[in-house]
């Protein structure tokens, strides 16, 4: 039998943008509860040095900058709980939450924080050197391998705009591309074919990743040909695509056909009164720690906002 337990304002999720939520709703009286889902904390937990985040001037690594985000959201009464949400009813004005099967929760507002999961190649190297000089992120990671050979494995928009940015630090740049032509656009495509130091590797599958504690390879492998390759590299990369994780919401929550939930432009408001959707749940564009931080606040004013509306707070 579950428990039920009534709360104003419920956060699924503790990435930035869950826990930047949480802060918000915390000091305007809200009593948030937090749900973390499986990985507390989110994707910065299992990055390495992070660097561009206002505020920290010499970085900071990314797990103990969530243990700081925690704290903050702690110090204003936020409920921070270990569970996973496991399924809604957004039927009725109160949003029904299940959470481990054993409690429900009624809550007037839900702040969807789920954020996204990078897709991996699955090579038992590429998960040993996550965080050594595998990255999913060029953005955060690029800056680590200045003037260094790097790869980059994917041929999509995210791929190619991660590879221009590589190519502007570093000094070479391979970019895996599985098959004979690319999904990118064609403008993005253009510039990645036009930068001297990107050289295209068509074809091409990723056989492993080369280190011991820290990238120094990588075997790849023509699959027209099946010549093998070695890359003299410090840093992989992967753009392969990343997953919202979304899945519970799908029966009631307006999505793009990849899953990513749709808000009303300039506001965290998602189909559902009462339901709001930040950070990287919701953006497939830019998925910083910063942005997804300024999404959370828009999603506890936003959830502020409609319970004043609902007379509830
Ligand atoms: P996509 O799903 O568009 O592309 C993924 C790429 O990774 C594909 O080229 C795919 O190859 C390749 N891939 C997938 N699995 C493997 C694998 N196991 N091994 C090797 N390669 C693999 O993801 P993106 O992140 O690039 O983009 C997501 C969405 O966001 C898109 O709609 C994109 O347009 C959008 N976006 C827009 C931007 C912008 O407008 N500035 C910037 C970034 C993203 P294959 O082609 O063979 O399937």
């Amino acid at each position: 039998m579950s428990t039920i337990e009534k709360v104003e304002c419920l956060i699924i999720g503790s990435g930035p943008a869950g826990y930047t939520a949480a802060i918000y709703a915390a000091r305007a009286g809200l009593k948030p509860l937090m749900y973390t889902g499986m990985q507390p904390g989110g994707q910065l937990t299992i990055t390495t040095e992070v660097e561009n985040y206002p505020g920290y001037p010499k970085g900071i690594q990314g797990p103990e900058m969530m243990e700081d985000f925690k704290a903050q959201a702690e110090r204003f009464g936020t409920d921070i709980r270990f569970g996973y949400a496991s399924k809604v009813d957004f039927t009725g004005p109160v949003h029904k939450v299940w959470v481990d099967e054993t409690t429900e929760i009624h809550a007037n507002t839900v702040v969807i924080a789920t954020g996204a999961s990078a897709k991996w190649l699955g090579l038992p190297s590429e998960e040993r050197l996550n965080g050594f000089g595998v990255s999913a992120c060029a953005v955060c990671d690029g800056f680590f391998f200045k003037q260094q050979d790097v790869a980059i494995v994917g041929a999509g928009d995210t791929a190619a705009e991660e590879a221009t940015y590589l190519s502007k630090i570093c000094k070479k740049v391979y970019m895996i591309v599985r098959r004979s032509e690319m999904r990118a656009s064609k403008a993005m495509q253009d510039r990645v074919k036009n930068t001297p130091n990107i050289e295209i590797l068509w074809d091409s599958e990723t056989k492993e990743i080369l280190g011991e504690k820290a990238v120094d390879g990588a075997l790849i492998t023509n699959l027209k040909t099946g010549e093998e390759r070695k890359l003299d590299i410090t840093g992989f990369f992967v753009a392969i695509g990343h997953t919202p994780n979304t899945l519970i919401f799908k029966d009631w929550i307006t999505m793009d056909e990849q899953g990513y939930i749709e808000t009303i432009p300039g506001t965290s408001k998602t189909n559902i009164k009462g339901v709001f959707a930040v950070g990287d749940a919701q953006d497939k564009v830019y998925r910083q720690a910063v942005t997804a931080a300024g999404s959370g606040c828009m999603g506890a004013l936003d959830a502020e906002r409609y319970l004043a509306e609902i007379g509830v707070h």
